[in-house]
């Protein structure tokens, strides 16, 4: 079938040994199962891992997270950390949507606080949250406001009465890279600057949650997390203006480096060596971008406290934590016995740093990082925490949701969206979708199974299972 081969290494461990242009071997984290749906027909997952392993300056080995399935060059849930002098960034190994992650907040209200005020809750939500891909946000703000967002990211939400020190405090990097605005285009701030606090398309959603389970106390405790509480998972990005400043920078590269382009076993892969200006270039523009994917993801915050303030009396909603799938960070790893700096580009793939770690919150950093998985709007989503092997497995990484089974066409020939909304309705879970292209879309078969996922990462020991979410009310993208 054209295949690499792949030998397995221990349980949920497999390898493709380093041959031909690889510089590296390439890791997979999979069960059996997990490690079949990768290599299902016409799934390029590993032949896209192999292709990764051939990047100059690849540290140790390229990963797939158990969720991993195939994306632009890089699969989804793919992780390379390249050395700073003689690696390169990829933009396919950040993905088009730079900085899409996933916050959660918590709340000082239960199950029993929200129920029979579902439908009212999903509609008021739905009219103030913009969801699909078109034009508009929660906070409307100017070109010259557009600056200082990608400049700072949460501090300038901050500094405007949109977010607490709080809310700073519990996001990775404080909610800000040090990015240049003007390493993006006019084009891309035209896309954004209408768009702060909006979903986007259909894979991102607002939603509300309870807790179901707690399977460790002790982190799930440090978390602010109780059985039968309320939370809210808000899943999105840096909506047009991430996708532009990716696309801009790949057109960039492409006619920069034509040998390059020429000589990889997937243009897709396209990159430019990190000692070129163009490199940091791109870096700074992303991080801009990720910068505005933070402000987004806090701009559907504030107006979560909104309605809920209108819904409940009193209610606290706090953020736990807000991580990236989608993103390339210089972080110091342990390589060959030696402590060194390194670009970890994490496309689809979440950091989860173990205790100890300084980059985790002073909250958190006894027990490790939260991390957010979220399943799908009909099964569950869950709370780990950063695992003790992560930084020897997966440069501090796992995987990032269930990831997708079934193509967006395939999904709607499969699927009813009255059908589904009917057996949604019958578990007491209220979605509210732009059209029912998207239901059908994001029907819960379309995705991989999220508890063989989970417990993967659990059994490798790179995120281990805190607690486990239901939905309540969802607003999808
Ligand atoms: P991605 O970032 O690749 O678009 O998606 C992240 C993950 O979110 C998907 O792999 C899927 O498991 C999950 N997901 C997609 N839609 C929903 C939803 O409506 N609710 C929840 N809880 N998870 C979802
Ligand atoms: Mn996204
Ligand atoms: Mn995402």
């Amino acid at each position: 079938d054209g295949l690499p081969a792949v030998t397995r290494l221990e349980e949920n461990v497999y390898e493709i040994e380093r041959s031909g242009e690889m510089r590296v071997p390439a890791r997979i984290y999979a069960s059996e199962k997990l490690l079949e749906e990768m290599r299902a027909p016409g799934d390029l997952t590993l032949k896209q891992v192999r292709n990764v392993a051939t990047l100059p300056g690849i540290q140790r080995f390229a990963a797939v997270m158990p969720d991993g399935h195939q994306g632009y060059g890089f699969p989804i849930g793919g992780v390379a950390a390249v050395d700073m002098e003689s690696g390169v960034i990829s933009p396919g190994g950040i993905g088009f949507d730079i900085n899409c992650g996933v916050r959660l907040l918590r709340t000082n209200l239960t199950y029993d606080d929200v129920r029979g005020l579902e439908n009212d809750l999903v509609g008021a939500l739905y009219r103030l949250i913009p969801t699909g891909t078109g034009k508009g946000g929660v906070v409307s703000i100017g070109l010259d406001n557009l600056e200082g967002i990608l400049e700072s990211g949460m501090m300038w939400m901050r500094d405007h009465g949109y977010a607490t020190d709080a809310d700073l405090e519990h996001c990775e990097e404080n909610g800000r890279l040090p990015g240049d605005p003007s390493k993006v285009s006019e084009m891309a701030k035209q896309r954004g600057v209408k768009q702060l606090g909006s979903l986007g398309s259909g894979n991102h959603f607002l939603e509300v949650q309870r807790v179901a389970e707690i399977y460790d106390e002790t982190p799930a405790a440090a978390f602010g997390l109780e059985l039968d509480q309320v939370v809210v998972m808000i899943h999105s990005g840096s909506r047009g203006l991430g996708h532009q400043t990716c696309t801009d920078y790949i057109r960039r590269f492409e006619k920069a480096y034509p040998t390059v382009a020429a000589s990889l076993p997937d243009r897709q892969l396209i990159y430019a060596p990190l000692a070129d200006s163009l490199a940091d270039d791109y870096r700074l523009g992303m991080y801009a971008a990720a910068n505005f994917a933070w402000a987004n993801r806090q701009a559907m915050t504030d107006a979560v406290r909104q309605v809920f303030a209108e819904f409940f009396d009193d209610p606290t909603v706090e953020l736990v934590y807000d991580v990236c799938h989608n993103v390339a960070k210089e972080e110091p790893h342990e390589i060959d016995g030696r402590r060194k700096t390194v670009l970890v580009h994490r496309k689809g793939a979440t950091r989860a740093f173990p205790a100890g770690r300084e980059e985790v919150p002073v909250a958190y950093r006894d027990i490790g990082q939260p991390v957010f998985i979220p399943g799908s709007m009909g099964t569950h989503s869950y709370v780990l925490c950063g695992g003790p092997e992560s930084l020897e497995r997966s440069f501090g990484s796992t995987a990032h949701g269930a990831g997708r089974l079934k193509s967006r066409t395939q999904a709607k020939k499969e699927y009813r969206a009255g059908d589904l909304q009917r057996e949604l309705r019958e578990q007491q879970i209220y979605v509210r979708a732009r059209s029912g292209a998207t239901v059908a879309e994001e029907a819960p078969g379309a995705y991989k199974d999220i508890d063989e996922v989970v417990r993967v990462s659990d059994a490798l020991g790179i995120g281990t299972t805190v607690a486990r979410l239901r939905p309540v009310v969802n607003i999808k993208g």
